[in-house]
């Protein structure tokens, strides 16, 4: 995106042109969006990429949004930065190039990481329903992986999971994997396939869904001469389905409910 300094300072408050143009810091404890909790994304003030989402964000005390990882790591770029004579890891947005805070390694949750982020850096839009964060559905992301420019997306990463869109070009297998912390479920969007769980084959299509446990060994292969395989697919790991498990049987016991392992579909 290449806008001029002049552009810049029209289209930006003079606070953060001063941060996201001139990588400068907010004063601690000054910005709107440090004490806030709603749900939805946060994007770069300067050109709407999407940084953090909400699971992300969490209370580190220091005065400025902190998130533990990033909603895309494609918008984000890490530069070692030495100025003040200290070596701290400079973030940027790999869109417009504005500074947008320091990366750290001393975060509390599983990732280790700190995303100390300027609050005039960051726009947030409010999640107007449960899939507001999914938006990158219908935007330009889906043609080029239906192109197979990338043939594997994230779309959406939070604390508990990830949903990623995949495309196979015709007779093109992901490859057998194991993930041994995550779930993984698929949704076969357009084509047919088959996908092979620690050795049982199951043939998919439009529609189908498909659970693989933690653990199981998979493939998915687009058995289609000529057309592509699309899927959703949503990492998750067990610990917290067990979450949802566990609360779905105690509201279950709750009710003197049976569940049979069976649906009624
Ligand atoms: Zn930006």
């Amino acid at each position: 995106m290449a806008e001029s300094e002049k552009d810049w300072k029209s289209k930006l408050t003079p606070e953060q042109y001063r941060v996201l143009r001139k990588k400068g810091t907010e004063l601690s404890f000054t910005g709107k969006l440090l004490h806030n909790k709603e749900n939805g994304m946060y994007m770069c003030a300067g050109c709407g990429a999407e940084l953090f989402s909400s699971d992300a964000k969490f209370d580190s005390g220091t005065g400025w949004p902190s998130f533990d990882s990033p909603a895309n790591t494609r918008n984000i770029e890490l530069k070692i930065d030495s100025t003040l004579g200290m070596s701290r890891t400079e973030i940027i947005c790999k869109q417009c190039g504005g500074h947008l805070g320091h990366l750290f390694n001393d975060g509390p949750t599983k990732t280790g990481k700190r995303f100390c982020i300027n609050s005039c850096s960051l726009e947030f839009k409010k999640n107007e329903s449960g899939v507001g964060q999914m938006k990158g559905f219908m935007t330009g992301l889906e043609q080029a992986t239906k192109k197979n420019t990338d043939f594997r997306k994230v779309l959406y990463t939070g604390k508990f999971s990830q949903l990623v869109l995949m495309c196979l070009a015709p007779g093109e297998e992901i490859g057998m994997e194991v993930h041994e912390t995550h779930d993984q479920f698929f949704r076969f969007d357009e084509g047919v396939g088959k996908v092979f769980i620690d050795k049982n084959e199951y043939k998919v299509k439009d529609g189908d869904g498909v659970i693989v446990p933690a653990g199981a060994q998979h493939n998915v292969i687009n058995v289609s001469k000529t057309s592509s395989l699309k899927l959703y697919t949503i990492y998750s790991p067990p610990e917290h389905k067990d979450k949802v498990l566990r609360h779905t049987k105690k509201e279950a016991e709750a009710s003197e409910e049976h569940f049979d392992g069976k649906t009624s579909e």
